[in-house]
């Protein structure tokens, strides 16, 4: 079999991990990626069209800069492969005045000195006539840089561009060990083995199965569009109905956006900020088909009360999956004191935003650069405090 030598070999090349591969590349690093299945896949979390790009994010304060490192990435690599990655066309996140997203989003918002708009009840009421149901003291925080962002352009146009400065890609090629030596890293797969002086491993769902040990729990979360019950309506359209989160008085909060050039009005559901899901034992037996009635029953209730405005059921569903850590935050950065591992992973629903801010933070922790902000927060090890 063919051995391979490197300096940093990057596992998985979904939104992570392509973002990785890119920014290593840009640093001159000899450095091989490697992904079980095409770039750009619809079997792991990166894919389905949009995402919501959110920069004052109500999750944690310290992950502004990452999303704002994103936009400044993508928007480069945009401009220079003539794309749009992302779409500033503003985030509504409304609630009780004590909500997350009022509270999380004002307050990320202050900390990072992001302008953001207050909306009383009667501005929220004005300005969302498609939501149903609104709490009587119900407010919003508009955030005008926030948007969506387009997932399988973006991980292809990573890879694309690691590609250009040097990199090597493995396709459909699945790694079946990652075995850490003392002097450097074996990477295993069916056809070709790689030694490296470091490996990344951000392997989405399946990280817990390359590296055991780490506090990961993979979900089936699928990804929902609807369509206004009047075809010819414009209401839900994004211009109209903008990306939010809105946290309902009672019950699930809403995630989503409106309809746009090439998509659908997206939809999902969350609980207590947690996009809403089924556990997974093993990432790869998670359940690919779609069960008109268990996947269906709930999120159509929820639409037909939040959004009448919306046909409830469905016109698309298609599987995915979130992996969540303990604490919501990523797990990004050295898992132990041997200076060849780092992983990224532990996305908890809300990690493509951060994916290409976040492959820098991991391009700088793997050549022991110093990185641009803040990544206590991440750090894999903070568990064992
Ligand atoms: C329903 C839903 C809605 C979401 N909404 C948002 C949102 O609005 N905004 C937002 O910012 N985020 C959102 N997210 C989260 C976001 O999509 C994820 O944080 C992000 O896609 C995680 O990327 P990843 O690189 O960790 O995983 P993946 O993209 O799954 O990448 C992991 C890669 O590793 C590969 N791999 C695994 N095992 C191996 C192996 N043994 N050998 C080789 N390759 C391997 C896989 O094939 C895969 O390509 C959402 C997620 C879901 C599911």
């Amino acid at each position: 079999m063919e051995t391979l030598r490197t300096d940093v070999v990057v596992v998985g090349l979904g939104a992570f991990g392509s973002a990785t591969l890119w920014r290593l590349a840009a640093r001159g690093a000899d450095v091989v990626g490697i992904e079980r299945q095409a770039v750009g896949h619809a079997f792991g979390s990166s894919h389905g069209t949009t995402r919501l790009f959110r920069i004052a994010c109500m999750e944690h304060p310290g992950l502004p800069p990452i999303a704002q490192k994103s936009l400044e990435l993508w928007n480069t690599l945009g401009a220079d492969t003539g794309q749009v990655l992302v779409e500033q066309t503003g985030s509504l996140n409304a609630g009780p005045p004590g909500s997350v997203p009022v509270v999380g989003t004002r307050e990320a918002a202050a900390a990072a000195g992001i302008p953001v708009v207050e909306l009383d009840h009667a501005e929220l009421v004005a300005r969302q006539p498609q939501y149903a149901g609104l709490g009587p003291d119900d407010v919003g925080v508009w955030d005008p840089g926030a948007g969506i962002c387009y997932p399988e352009p973006i991980v292809q146009s990573q890879v694309a561009a690691a590609r250009r400065l040097g990199a090597q890609v493995f396709e459909h090629t699945f790694v079946t060990s990652v075995e850490i030596e003392r002097d450097g890293v074996l990477v295993r797969t069916p056809t070709v083995e790689i030694r490296a002086q470091q490996v990344v491993v951000a392997a989405g769902a399946w990280l817990g199965k390359l590296v055991p040990g780490l506090p990961l729990a993979p979900r089936r979360t699928p990804l929902y569009w609807f369509q206004p019950r009047d075809p010819a309506s414009a209401e839900f359209t994004l211009e109209r109905f903008p990306s939010f989160i809105w946290q309902r008085p009672t019950g699930a909060g809403f995630w989503g956006h409106g309809s746009g050039d090439g998509f659908g009005v997206k939809l999902g559901l969350e609980y207590d900020g947690r996009v809403a899901g089924t556990p997974v034992q093993d990432a790869d037996e998670v359940d690919r088909y779609i069960h008109p009635r268990d996947d269906v029953e709930e999120i159509a209730a929820a639409v037909s009360e939040g959004f009448p405005g919306l046909d409830p059921v469905p016109v698309k569903l298609m599987p995915c999956m979130v992996t969540d850590s303990p604490d919501g935050q990523f797990l990004i950065g050295r898992p132990d004191d041997g200076g060849r591992l780092v992983v990224a992973g532990g996305d908890s629903g809300h990690g493509f935003k951060h994916a290409g801010g976040l492959g820098e933070l991991l391009a700088q922790l793997t050549l022991g650069e110093k990185t641009y902000c803040d990544t206590a927060f991440l750090d894999p090890r903070r568990y064992a405090n």
